[in-house]
């Protein structure tokens, strides 16, 4: 059996020859809201820092919760990044660099596929990290793509509010069916796959009542 020490090694990539030898990987950091997916993105950020590597990180314009030009975790962790309106503008602007952070991945078009590859094949190690559903449990812009062409995913998750299990679901506490919400964290709460199917029959039935 391995032992547990080397399944969070396995998980959270700590490998050491990444951060030494220049190679180009993508890897990505998925999950639901409240999964501490951005955490993980700055923490290896952070990492790269210190190993003294360039890193650039890029955030979509949309995303403007908290700051302009920083990313921001919820528990207000953060490191600089750069706004950028489309994914194209991530190959303009990420120029000898050894590391490209993203966040909040799941807003960018679908050209953020081909921009990750191009950075992985010039020798760029991308660490990408995004929601991989949105509220209604569907597959949530680009991650999909994103982490079929990844070198290495990681799904984190949040504990369900419910019943301390698990939380793969972003559920919506607000009746509105807009894909985006932003600047509303407070209206989702991290639910298991059991908990989410009883929220979502519940619902149901107050709308037909
Ligand atoms: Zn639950």
């Amino acid at each position: 059996m391995q032992s547990s020490k080397a399944v969070i090694m396995a998980l959270f990539s700590e490998d050491q020859t990444q951060e030494t030898n220049r190679r180009g990987r993508i890897e990505i950091i998925c999950g639901s809201m409240f999964s501490g997916k951005t955490e993980e993105l700055i923490r290896r950020l952070k990492r790269a820092k210190f190993a003294k590597q360039k890193v650039e990180i890029f955030k979509p314009t949309v995303d403007s919760r908290y700051s302009q030009c920083d990313v921001v975790s919820h528990d207000k962790n953060y490191i600089n990044s750069t706004p950028v309106d489309s994914s194209s503008s991530i190959l303009l602007l990420a120029s000898d660099v050894d590391v490209v952070g993203i966040d909040e991945a799941q807003f960018f078009d679908l050209g953020i596929v081909d921009v990750c590859n191009e950075l992985a094949n010039m020798g760029i190690r991308v660490i990408v990290a995004g929601l991989d559903m949105d509220f209604k449990g569907t597959p949530f812009g680009p991650i999909p793509h994103l982490c079929a062409i990844a070198d290495e995913v990681s799904k984190v998750h949040a504990i369900c509010v419910k019943c301390g299990q698990l939380a793969l679901y972003s559920h919506r506490t607000v009746n509105c069916n807009k894909q985006v919400l932003l600047g509303e964290t407070e209206r989702y709460e991290p639910l298991c796959r059991k908990c989410y199917l009883k929220a979502l029959k519940q619902q149901n039935t107050l709308k037909e009542a």
